[in-house]
C-alpha cells in the first residue's frame, strides 16, 4: 500500500536506487529539504542527494524556458510528424510505463531499455531454454552456498552482502554456516572488508573464463573426463572441489550481473551458468540469481511483458508488436537512421542522458539533468518514490514494491505527461 501521507520522518521507504530495492530505509525531512538517511547506502545517499539538491525547474524548448502546456505541444507536433519513433531509456515506475506503453501504441514506437544490452543477455537465455531462478527472499533464507560470478556485484548492489548473502537472521539456514565462493578478477588479498569477514573462497579468474568455468563443473559433476586444470593447475583442483561442494550442498546459489559481463556473446556465459543450475537439481536444488533492476529496468519489462504479451525490443510500427531482441537494440536503430524520433525517458538518474543522434529528441527526465546540447525538448517530470508516489519492481522481478512521496511536487509524473501527450494526440487525429 502507498504511504500517501508526506510525513517529516518516513520509515520502511523503499529505496529505487539498485534492484535490491531495500524496504528498510528510514528519511527525516526538513522543510522539503532531506535531513538525515537512516539504513541507505552510498549509492541510496547519491539517489536522494541528487534529488533534493535538484532547484526545481520549468520545461525547455531547444534549451529556452517554456510552459508546461507549450512544451505539450510542441511534443505532440514531434510526435506526431515522425514516422518510426524510438522510445527509450525507459527508467520509471509502473504507471509510467504503462501510459509510455498507450502512447507508443498510438505512435507506432520501437521500445528499449537504456540497460537493454545487459537486460537482453538474461532475457534471450530465458527465452531460449528457459532457466531456474530463486528471489531473494529465498536466497537469504535457504541458501548454504553461494557463488558469485564477477566482481562488480559488490557496487552495484551494496547491500547485497547484509540483506541476502549474510543477513543478521535467516529462517532455515544459518548465515555463519554458509559458504561463498567467488569467481571473478579478485585479489584474494585485497578483498574489502566486509567480504574478508564472509572468509569466501575466491578462485580468481578473468570475466570471460566464467563460460569454461560453468562448463568444467558441469563435466565434473556428470563425472566425466573433463580436464579441470585446463584452466590453471590451482584453479582446476579448486574446481574440482566446488564441485563437490555443489553437489553436497542442499540449496545452492549461482548468482551474476549480467551488465558487468559486458563482453561478446556474454549470454553463453550466463547459458552455462543457468546450465549449470538445472545439472544440479536432478540431485539436489540449485537456483539462479541474476541482480538486476537498476534504473528500473526489471519495471519496465514486467510492465511491457504484461501489457504487450513481448518483452522490451519491442516495435509496434505494424499496429501489433513485433519483438525482435537485436533488430529493436535501441543504439543500432539510430546508428541505422531508422528511428526518426527519440523519446528517452530517464525520470530516476540525472546522469542517465540521451545518446547523441540527429533525430529530433525528446526528454522526459529527472528534474537534475543538465545538457551539453539541449534536447529539442526536454520536460523535467517527478522522480518516483520523491515527488509522487508509484510502483517499481524489484531484481528479482517478483515484487512490485511501494514507492512513497516523500515532499509536495509541482513536477508532473511521467505517467500524466504520457497521458497529455496522447490525449494531444488523439485530439490531433480528431478522435
Ligand atoms: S543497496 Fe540499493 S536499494 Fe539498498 S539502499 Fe543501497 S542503493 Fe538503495
Amino acid at each position: 500500500m502507498w504511504n500517501t501521507r508526506i510525513e517529516t520522518v518516513m520509515s520502511e521507504v523503499t529505496c529505487p536506487g539498485c534492484g535490491l530495492s531495500c524496504d528498510d530505509l528510514r528519511l527525516e525531512m526538513d522543510n522539503g529539504q532531506l535531513k538525515s538517511l537512516e539504513n541507505g547506502c552510498a549509492l541510496a545517499r547519491s539517489h536522494y542527494s541528487s534529488a533534493f539538491d535538484t532547484a526545481s525547474k520549468g520545461a525547455e524548448i531547444k534549451g529556452k524556458g517554456v510552459s508546461l502546456e507549450a512544451a505539450l505541444d510542441y511534443g505532440a507536433e514531434l510526435l506526431s510528424s515522425a514516422h518510426n519513433p524510438l522510445f527509450a531509456g525507459l527508467a520509471t515506475d509502473v504507471n509510467g510505463m504503462r501510459a509510455t506503453l498507450e502512447l507508443a501504441d498510438r505512435c507506432g514506437a520501437s521500445l528499449d531499455h537504456m540497460n537493454g544490452d545487459a537486460l537482453f543477455r538474461n532475457i534471450r537465455v530465458m527465452q531460449d531454454s528457459g532457466w531456474f531462478t530463486t528471489t531473494f527472499t529465498e536466497a537469504r533464507n535457504r541458501a548454504d552456498l553461494i557463488v558469485l560470478g564477477g566482481k562488480q556485484w559488490i557496487d552495484r548492489f551494496p547491500r547485497l552482502i547484509e540483506r541476502i548473502l549474510h543477513p543478521a537472521e535467516s529462517l532455515f539456514s544459518p548465515p555463519d554456516d554458509r559458504q561463498f565462493v567467488l569467481l571473478g578478477p579478485w585479489d584474494a588479498a585485497a578483498l574489502p572488508d566486509e567480504l574478508q569477514r564472509l572468509s569466501p573462497q575466491v578462485i580468481p579468474m578473468q570475466l570471460e573464463q566464467l563460460s569454461d568455468t560453468a562448463s568444467l563443473l558441469r563435466g565434473l559433476i556428470a563425472g566425466r573426463p573433463v580436464n579441470a586444470r585446463s584452466l590453471g593447475n590451482s584453479v582446476g583442483s579448486q574446481l574440482e572441489e566446488l564441485a563437490g561442494q555443489l553437489k553436497a550442498a542442499r540449496y545452492s546459489v549461482v548468482s551474476w550481473s549480467a551488465a558487468e559481463l559486458d563482453f561478446p556473446h556474454a549470454e553463453l556465459t550466463i547459458q552455462n551458468l543457468v546450465d549449470l543450475v538445472k545439472d544440479l537439481n536432478r540431485t539436489t536444488r540449485s537456483a539462479a540469481l541474476p541482480l538486476a533492476g537498476t534504473l528500473a529496468d526489471t519495471t519496465s519489462n514486467q510492465v511491457c511483458t504484461w501489457q504487450l504479451g513481448y518483452p522490451l525490443r519491442t516495435g509496434l510500427q505494424r499496429g501489433y508488436p513485433e519483438h525482435d531482441p537485436i533488430l529493436n537494440r535501441y543504439q543500432d536503430l539510430l546508428k541505422r537512421q531508422e528511428a526518426d524520433l527519440l523519446l528517452w525517458l530517464s525520470s530516476l538518474s540525472p546522469q542517465a542522458h540521451p545518446p547523441a543522434t540527429d533525430a529530433p529528441t525528446i526528454v522526459l527526465g529527472h528534474p537534475g539533468m543538465a545538457f551539453d546540447n539541449a534536447p529539442d525538448l526536454y520536460i523535467p517530470t517527478g522522480i518516483p518514490g520523491v515527488d509522487h508516489p508509484g510502483h517499481w519492481y524489484r531484481g528479482d522481478s517478483v515484487c512490485p514494491l511501494p514507492l512513497g512521496q516523500l515532499r509536495e511536487s509541482a513536477l508532473p509524473a511521467v505517467s500524466q505527461v504520457m497521458t497529455a501527450l496522447n490525449d494531444k494526440l488523439q485530439h490531433f487525429a480528431g478522435l
